[in-house]
C-alpha cells in the first residue's frame, strides 16, 4: 500500500499568524530575518535604535510582503525602555510568540588602547540586552506556555581574533546565555537557541568587505570560499522558530560556510 501525505497535513515549518519581535531589524541581518518571518505569514515588529531608519524599513517591508508590520524604536540596553517597547509591540501586534535577539555592535581597537566606554557598550548591547529583552518577553511566553527565542551569536562565539576581544567575549557569552535561558524556560514550553553567522556582508562588515586583504582572508579561511549573504541565514532561523524545532533547545547552530568546522 502506498501512503501519500495529505495536502491538509500541517507543515512542521508553519508559523502563520505568529507574532515576532526582531531586535536590530532596521537593516542588515535583522531586516532579512524580519523579511523571512513576514514572508512566512508572521506579524513582525521591526526594531532599531534610529526611529527614521526603523520606520522606513517597516514601511518597505509591509509594502513588499503585505504582512502586518509594526515599527518600534528603543534602546535594548535600557531596562525601562525594553519594558515599554515590549508593551508597545504587544499592544500593536498581540503577544510575542517569537523573539529574535539580533541587535549587536562591533568596535575594533588594539587591546592596550581599547576604550573602557567601547568595552561597556559592546557588553551592554551584545550580552546584557538579550538577557533584558528575553526576561521581559518571557513573562508572556511563560503565561501562555510556549515561545521561541533565537539569539544571534557569531563564529566569534568559538573563535577569537585580534582587536575584537570584547566582541568575542560577548558572543561567547551568548552561547551560555542561550543555555541558561533554556534551563530557566524549557519546562514552560519555550525553546531558546542561538544562530551563529559566519562572515556576512552587512553595514557592520562593510569596511572589511572593501578591505582586499581582509576579504582574501575571509574567502581563504571559509571552506565555502566566499562571504556569506544575509539570505544564507534565513532558513535556519525559520526552522528554529517553527514547530519543527519544538524539541531543539539550548543549541547554537553555526551558519558559517564551514569556518568553525575546519582549521
Ligand atoms: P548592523 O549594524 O547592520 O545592524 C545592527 C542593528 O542593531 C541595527 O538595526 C541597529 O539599530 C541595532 N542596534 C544597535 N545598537 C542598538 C541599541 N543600543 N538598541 C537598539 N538597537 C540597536 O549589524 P548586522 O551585521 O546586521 O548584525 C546583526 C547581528 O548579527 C549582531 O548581533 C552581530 O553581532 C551579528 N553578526 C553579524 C555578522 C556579520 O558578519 N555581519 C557575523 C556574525 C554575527
Amino acid at each position: 500500500m502506498t501512503t501519500t501525505l495529505s495536502s491538509a497535513a500541517p507543515s512542521p515549518f508553519d508559523i502563520t499568524g505568529r507574532t515576532a519581535l526582531v531586535t536590530g531589524s532596521s537593516r542588515g541581518i535583522g531586516l532579512t530575518f524580519a523579511r523571512g518571518l513576514a514572508s512566512s505569514g508572521a506579524r513582525v515588529a521591526v526594531h532599531g535604535i534610529d526611529a527614521a531608519e526603523t520606520e522606513a524599513a517597516a514601511a518597505a517591508l509591509a509594502d513588499e510582503t503585505g504582512a502586518q508590520v509594526h515599527a518600534v524604536t528603543f534602546d535594548v540596553t535600557d531596562a525601562a525602555a525594553v519594558r515599554a517597547g515590549v508593551a508597545d509591540v504587544e499592544a500593536a501586534l498581540g503577544s510575542i510568540d517569537i523573539l529574535v535577539n539580533n541587535a549587536g555592535i562591533q568596535r575594533r581597537h588594539p587591546l592596550v588602547e581599547f576604550p573602557e566606554s567601547d568595552l561597556d557598550a559592546i557588553l551592554a548591547v551584545n550580552l546584557k540586552a538579550p538577557f533584558l529583552v528575553a526576561q521581559r518577553v518571557a513573562v508572556g511566553m511563560i503565561a501562555r506556555g510556549s515561545g521561541k527565542i533565537v539569539n544571534t551569536a557569531s563564529v566569534q562565539s568559538q573563535l577569537a581574533r585580534p582587536s575584537i576581544t570584547p566582541y568575542s567575549a560577548s558572543k561567547g557569552g551568548i552561547v551560555m546565555l542561550t543555555r541558561g535561558l533554556c534551563a530557566d524556560l524549557a519546562a514552560h514550553g519555550i525553546q531558546v537557541n542561538a544562530l551563529a553567522p559566519g562572515y556576512i556582508e552587512t553595514d557592520l562588515t562593510r569596511a572589511l568587505v572593501k578591505d582586499e586583504a581582509f576579504s582574501a582572508w575571509v574567502t581563504g579561511r571559509t571552506p565555502a570560499a566566499r562571504w556569506g549573504q544575509v539570505e544564507d541565514l534565513v532558513g535556519t532561523l525559520l526552522y528554529l522558530v517553527s514547530p519543527a524545532a519544538d524539541f531543539v533547545n539550548g543549541q547554537t547552530i553555526f551558519v558559517d560556510g564551514g569556518m568553525t568546522a575546519v582549521v
